[in-house]
């Protein structure tokens, strides 16, 4: 069992809705010693893949997509939610549904940091239903570059996120796979990978 797969039975908590809490180590307190032993994971699963950027969406992202991109020795480039007035000149804007606010966004990336001979990591805390992660992949695509795989901290197994980027055929590496969770009782059952 690898780190985060140890912190997330230990500390993590099953909310109705099928939503996992860990918020003592990744999504509002950060264990820096995870997050760079995460990052060592993912570089280890994508070496010999030939990346230049890795992208990931705010807030959480980052934190997991930085330890990642340093390894790696390339610019990270994150998605904003908000088109804030420092945001200037062409962008890449792409819709998504939030799993966990049930709200519709835009996440946008300027054209300056994304171009098509960018081959692109992207990165995210958690996947659900797909739709943040379709987001990411779909700027990817507008700006003609070439994702060379996803690399996610939380796949719930049990939703269909996985299986849906699995089959439009991109490289999907989960560091940990939740099939089942109980909100009543608190149980979380991981895959063994
Ligand atoms: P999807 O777009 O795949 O349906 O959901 C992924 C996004 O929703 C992630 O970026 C994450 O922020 C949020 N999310 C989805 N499920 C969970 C969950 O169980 N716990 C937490 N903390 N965030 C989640």
């Amino acid at each position: 069992m690898n780190a985060l797969e140890l912190r997330i039975l230990k500390e993590g908590t099953v909310k109705p809705g099928n939503v996992l809490k860990v918020d003592t180590f990744l999504n509002h307190q950060i264990d820096p010693n995870l997050l760079e032993e995460m990052g060592r994971e993912f570089c280890r699963r994508f070496e010999g893949t030939p990346i230049t950027k890795v992208l990931t969406i705010e807030s959480s992202g980052i934190a997991i997509a930085y330890p990642v991109a340093r390894m790696l020795n390339v610019p990270l480039v994150f998605a904003k939610k908000t088109q804030s007035l420092n945001l200037d000149g062409d962008l890449y804007v792409a819709e998504v549904h939030s799993y966990t606010t049930k709200k519709d966004n835009r996440v946008i990336v300027s054209k300056k940091y994304l171009s098509e001979s960018d081959r692109v990591l992207v990165i995210d805390d958690f996947l659900a239903n797909g739709c943040a992660l379709q987001a990411l992949i779909s700027i990817v695509e507008s700006a003609g570059a070439t994702v060379e795989g996803c690399g996610i901290a939380i796949e719930k197994g049990f939703q269909e996120g996985g299986w849906r980027i699995r089959n439009l055929g991109y490289r999907l590496e989960s560091l940990a796979i939740v099939d089942d969770m109980d909100a009543v009782n608190g149980t979380i059952t991981l895959r063994e990978q």
